[in-house]
Formats: structure tokens, C-alpha cells, sequence
């Protein structure tokens, strides 16, 4: 069975092919599997936004379709920046400004906590879907530090490692990562059924 995944980025393409490879014959991207389409991304909810993704693929290719959406949620900001994480500062995908933006909403904040979310579904070809959820628990640092990673990464503070996200290698942040633990979850689901 072929798998394709609602994204073109090569860092997701290998975290999901190390955990759901041996589950599918084929994993391709959209790109390699020649489709290019873009999904309004309207939904309220992370796995409303995936649901429609991976649905839109499944429908065009025929074919098992994974797309996850992700984010970040601070409990001090009632689980904002949320789905609006890409844009929390109204720029698409200004790291740097949303950052920036998240500090300034924390000044004087005592409650830190915060996690990541990512929602991942499969959806088949004949309208049937698997849904999965996974987190990753945190705090929000005073000030940046590390330049690995991505996003929030810099100020997303792991407690028990003392360091942030931007601070471990791919590697280690791979193993612990909302998006791992929601395929792990997704293959487990998908085990049992
Ligand atoms: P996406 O759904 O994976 O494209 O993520 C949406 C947004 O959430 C990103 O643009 C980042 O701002 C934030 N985000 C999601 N996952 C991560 C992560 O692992 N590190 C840092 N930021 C993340």
C-alpha cells in the first residue's frame, strides 16, 4: 500500500518514514507523487486542519494520505499561539517576531508551562480516517537560547534536560517530539485495528 504524505518537507518526510515504514510498501511526498495543491487551512481545531488535509490528498490521489498540523500552546495565553502558531505575530512564519511577540505576552508571567501539539490523520481513499494525537511538555523561557530546530524551538525550555528544544540535536528531539509521539500512536492504532 502506498502512503502519501500532505507535505513536502523532507525533515517530516524521514521522521515518518523511521516509524511508519514498515507499514506501507511506498512513502512519497506530494512533490514525488506529483500532486501540488494547496488546502485552506480554516478549521478550529489541529486535527480539524489535519483531517481536511489529509482527506484533500486521499481524494485527488486515491491513494492513503497522512497530514499532520502542529503548534504550540501556553497555558498563561489559555493555549494560544495554538493553531495560529505560524502567524502569531500576523507575519506567516516569522520565527523570529513570534518569539518576540510570545516574550512580551509573558513579561512578569509566572506560569511557564506550555506544550506542544500535533494532530495526524490518515485518511483512506474510501472516506475512512485514523486519528492520533501527541505532546510534548515544556516551559517558556525567559530569553532564547540554541539555534537548532526550529519556530519556538529557542524558547521552548525542557525542564528535566535543562535545556531548550533548539539546544538537542534532531536526533534527540526526533525521539520526543509531539509529531513522534503522535505517530507512534497513529501505528499503534493502526495495529489494532
Ligand atoms: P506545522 O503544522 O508543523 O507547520 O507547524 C505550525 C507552526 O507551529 C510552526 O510554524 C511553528 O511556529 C510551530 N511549531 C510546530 N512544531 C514545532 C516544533 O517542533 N518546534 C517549534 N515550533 C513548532
Amino acid at each position: 500500500m502506498r502512503l502519501i504524505i500532505a507535505s513536502n518537507n523532507t525533515h517530516k518526510l524521514i521522521e515518518i518514514r523511521e516509524i511508519l515504514g514498515s507499514e506501507f510498501d511506498d512513502i512519497l511526498s506530494m512533490r514525488e507523487a506529483g500532486i501540488d495543491h494547496e488546502t485552506v487551512e480554516d478549521g478550529s481545531t489541529f486535527m480539524e486542519n489535519a483531517e481536511k488535509k489529509a482527506r484533500e490528498i486521499a481524494d485527488i490521489s486515491g491513494c492513503c494520505a497522512l497530514a499532520d498540523d502542529s503548534g504550540l500552546c501556553v497555558d498563561a495565553l489559555d493555549g494560544a499561539p495554538g493553531i495560529y502558531s505560524a502567524r502569531f505575530s500576523g507575519v506567516h512564519g516569522d520565527d523570529a517576531a513570534n518569539n518576540r511577540l510570545l516574550l512580551e505576552k509573558l513579561k512578569g508571567v509566572e506560569n511557564r508551562g506550555a506544550h506542544y501539539t500535533c494532530a495526524m490523520v490518515l485518511a483512506r481513499p474510501d472516506g475512512s480516517i485514523v486519528e492520533a494525537e501527541g505532546y510534548l511538555y515544556g516551559e517558556i523561557a525567559h530569553e532564547e537560547a540554541g539555534s537548532n530546530g526550529f519556530g519556538y524551538d529557542p524558547l521552548f525550555y525542557l525542564p528535566e534536560r535543562g535545556c531548550t528544544t533548539a539546544q538537542i540535536s534532531s536526533e534527540e528531539k526526533n525521539a520526543i517530539s509531539h509529531r513522534a509521539n503522535a505517530l507512534r500512536e497513529l501505528l499503534k492504532k493502526l495495529r489494532e485495528e
